[in-house]
């Protein structure tokens, strides 16, 4: 083995280790999130509760770590330790923490943080009541994560247990404020504290672990120090191969360093970082591996790395999860304080169970803030986070605070009145609807959006609160279809329209294998000669009883049901086929413009392998096809979608801004994104003779895109009078019913064969004065 390829190998185990154990960390780490998610929605924790909630969601991650819960000020001292004592814990107290186990009663002090819950039953005599600000280095973590809202982790230090003696390990603190308060302001967080969830890690153990689970190579010896350890203290964790043949006594970074491979990398969790240090177990790398061995082993190694492959990824998959919902759960927690979708549907079931059984009834209104991504998009998410607070703080001035307002990840903010009919329900989205209508101040900048608000009313005949759950929101996706900034109330008409959805969806999934869709094509021309350039495909959906139907009735059916993708790769591929077909006769156009939904983007599936394999499949050249996407789709796009045109863009293909104007006003993402070309809406050019400002807006449009070197096509040119305006603006290419409307298969491949088109004066003028 080479010794570059032999390092570089090194380096990935030791990668690979250091990414097991950071993902590990995280997973015990979501725990507190957890616990402290619990902590939040409740007004009350009762001892039973809380053992019955760390049972489940400690499971599987037993004694190495314990959970408690602990604060209390000075004047509730004495009430708070009678109360243990009437709950039959006669020997709680207030204690001091002392290295030496020993835990004197403690002195009069302003605040207190003993421990009131924890996991641990056996140790519960021994650490029960301990104070934990007792400590410099705990009290001060404690701080931390209070003032900041924060992880805060108290790093290497002496864990006390009455059966154990001097076990290192650190301490992982979230704070957890009193219930429906602010706590945005450094004085609100000291002030509302109600106390904090505490990880008692024991190092060495969660890392063996953690490691233990995990399927890596075992050739490497392990070492932790924290980040600002001096070079010669000894390591906090070490894990040596049995017969290790490195002299590491004493073990410090400085010894471990003078070997010849090692690898240091970064670990952390919270406000506290360690390195990670990984070395070959036996110096050198595989060095001592016979040439005879490494043959007779090759196969059984081939077959190890392939379990570890798919091991890892499996493992790897399963953790990314897990912290995606450490994010999720703590973002929710920190940015609004209001409970999450758990809190509050555990909220919903009880009062669901309530008015059934006669309580007063109850409504749920769903509050969306309309275009919030744009807010995201535009002026940047720490904006988008002050929005938020903001909304949800006007949203607060109006409900009460028995309405219980949740906030389920984003921008969805669900709330649940105890309002039982309609017209009240109406009154409060109306003045709800006013109040964030008003523009918010943020950091200078004026900004104004609306919202939307699904509702639904309680009533017998719902199955349930998750039903109640889904009218809610079916009825805010009714408000949006109208327009947003409105309210719509559940109703069975809603139902029907849902149903009908399902049913167009279900109709079109099986269209596509009984071939009752049809690609239609319209020609794009260059105006000055009537030269044919390039072809757009529009589907068109043949149905059985309802006759040909456009794509306005069914494309919007398709996104939303994701029928979209199987619909887009079948476009894809009769497009392309149809192409090849063309090339074959030496009539093809030089493009083929191929519609691709946003839902297609960002959808997980892989959007460019798929392209290049129908490419592939039908030898087309990727420069003869040009993608057409609409603005607010490139607006919506994220860095990651962005990382997918560029990766379409280097395949080859061209890139068309379709319905150009039509979006935002923000031309941001023009020089963000990969494009080649920008199509015109037809909204604009449709009334570029008729009204002034359109005719500015066009103009300044091309000018825009020849600044920046892209194409310029006109959409939905109708009229000659439309097309003087074009050329007179500089505008070479354009598209419409004045040349052709979109047709089938054998009328466009009569029109290439001509490789121009006439257009027809006279018979479209009615289209314009339609409008
Ligand atoms: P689009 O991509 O902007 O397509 C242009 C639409 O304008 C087409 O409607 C076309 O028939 C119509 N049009 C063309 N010239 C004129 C004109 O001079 N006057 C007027 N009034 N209209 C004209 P169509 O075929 O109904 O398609 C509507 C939209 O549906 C398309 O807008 C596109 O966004 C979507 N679409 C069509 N085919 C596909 C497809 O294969 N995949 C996807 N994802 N979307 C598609
Ligand atoms: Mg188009
Ligand atoms: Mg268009």
């Amino acid at each position: 083995m080479g010794r570059q390829t032999e390092k570089t190998k090194f380096n990935n185990v030791a990668g690979d280790y250091a990414t097991v154990i950071q993902n590990g960390l995280n997973a015990y780490l979501e725990k507190i999130v957890d616990l402290q998610a619990f902590f939040e929605a409740s007004e009350q924790v009762t001892t039973t509760e809380f053992c019955l909630f760390t049972e489940k969601i400690l499971a599987g991650y037993d004694s190495t770590m314990r959970l408690v819960w602990v604060r209390v000020t000075k004047t509730e001292r004495t009430a708070f330790v009678q109360k243990q004592h009437d709950n039959g814990e006669t020997n709680y107290r207030i204690r001091s923490w002392r290295a030496d186990g020993l835990l004197p009663v403690s002195p009069v002090r302003e605040e207190y943080y003993p421990i009131l819950y924890t996991t641990i039953e056996g140790a519960k005599a021994g650490t029960y009541g301990t104070d934990l600000t007792s400590e410099p280095q705990r009290s001060n973590a404690i701080a931390r994560a209070r003032d900041n809202d924060t992880l805060a982790i108290a790093q290497d230090v002496v864990l006390l247990n009455p059966f154990v003696q001097n076990r290192s390990g650190f301490l992982a603190f979230l704070p957890v404020y009193r219930w429906g308060m602010r706590h945005d302001s450094v004085v609100e967080r000291r002030r509302n504290i109600l106390g904090v969830v505490v990880g008692v890690f024991r190092t060495s153990k969660v890392i063996d672990r953690v490691l233990d689970k995990a399927t890596l190579p075992r050739n490497v010896d392990v070492y932790l120090f924290p980040a600002n350890a001096s070079a010669d203290s000894a390591p906090v964790y070490m894990r040596q191969v049995p017969g290790s043949e490195v002299p590491k006594d004493p073990v410090s970074k400085a010894s471990l360093m003078t070997l010849p491979y090692w690898a240091s990398l970064p670990i952390s969790a919270g406000d506290a970082s360690w390195n990670l240090f990984v070395t070959p177990a036996n110096g050198e790398f595989g060095s001592n591996m016979r040439a005879w061995l490494v043959s007779a082993l090759i196969l059984l190694v081939f077959g190890a790395v392939l379990a570890y492959l798919w091991a890892s990824l499996r493992h790897a998959l399963r953790l990314e999860g897990a912290n995606t919902r450490i994010l999720e759960l703590a973002q929710t927690d920190i940015l609004t304080s209001l409970a999450n979708r758990r809190a509050f549907m555990k909220r919903l079931n009880m009062a669901f169970a309530a008015s059934l059984r006669g309580a007063p009834a109850f409504a749920v209104l769903y509050l969306d803030v309309d275009d919030f991504k744009d807010v995201n998009d535009t002026l940047g998410h720490a904006m988008g986070d002050k929005l938020l607070k903001d909304v949800v703080a006007r949203l607060k001035d109006i409900v009460r605070e028995e309405d219980f307002v949740a906030r389920f990840g984003g921008d969805e903010l669900p709330f649940s009145p105890p309002i039982s009919s309609i017209r009240p329900a109406a009154t409060l989205a109306m003045r709800i609807g006013e109040a964030l209508a008003k523009p918010f101040l943020i950091d200078g900048h004026k900004i104004a959006v609306t919202s939307s608000i699904g509702i639904a009313v309680f009533s017998r005949e719902i199955s349930g609160p998750e039903a109640m759950m889904v009218q809610a929101d079916l009825a805010l996706y009714g408000a949006k279809d109208e327009g947003r900034n409105c309210y719509r109330f559940h109703s069975r008409d809603l139902d029907r329209q849902v149903h009908e959805r399902v049913r167009v969806a279900d109709e079109l999934r099986a269209a596509i294998e009984t071939n009752e869709l049809e690609l239609y094509y319209q020609p794009q021309v260059e105006l000055a000669t009537g030269r044919v350039t390039g072809i757009e495909a529009l589907v068109r959906w043949n149905h059985k009883t309802r006759g040909l139907l456009t794509p306005a009735s069914f494309i919007p059916i398709a996104e939303r049901t994701g029928m979209i993708l199987a619909l887009g790769n079948w476009i894809f591929d009769e497009a392309c086929r149809q192409l090849r077909a063309w090339q074959a006769e030496g009539i093809a156009p030089p493009v083929l413009a191929i519609n691709v939904s946003g839902v297609q983007l960002k959808s997980a599936s892989d959007l460019e392998s798929e392209i290049e394999e129908c490419l592939d499949r039908w030898s087309i050249n990727p420069g003869n096809i040009e993608l057409e996407l609409t603005e607010s789709v490139l607006m919506e796009a994220t860095q990651k979608h962005s990382v997918t045109l560029e990766n379409l863009r280097r395949l080859g293909t061209k890139i068309a801004i379709d319905d150009f104007g039509t979006g935002y006003s923000s031309l941001k993402y023009l020089t963000t994104y990969p494009v080649n070309r920008l199509k015109l809406a037809q909204e604009f050019v449709f009334r570029v003779t008729v009204d002034y400002r359109n005719a500015a807006v066009v103009r300044a449009a091309i000018r825009l895109a020849h600044e920046l070197g892209l194409d310029v096509i006109a959409e939905g040119v109708e009229t000659e009078a439309q097309v003087r305006f074009l050329l007179g603006a500089g505008c070479e290419q354009a598209q419409g019913y004045y040349f052709s409307r979109p047709v089938r298969v054998d009328e466009i491949t009569t029109i290439l064969r001509e490789g121009r088109v006439e257009p027809k004066t006279g018979t479209t003028r009615r289209f314009t004065s339609a409008a």
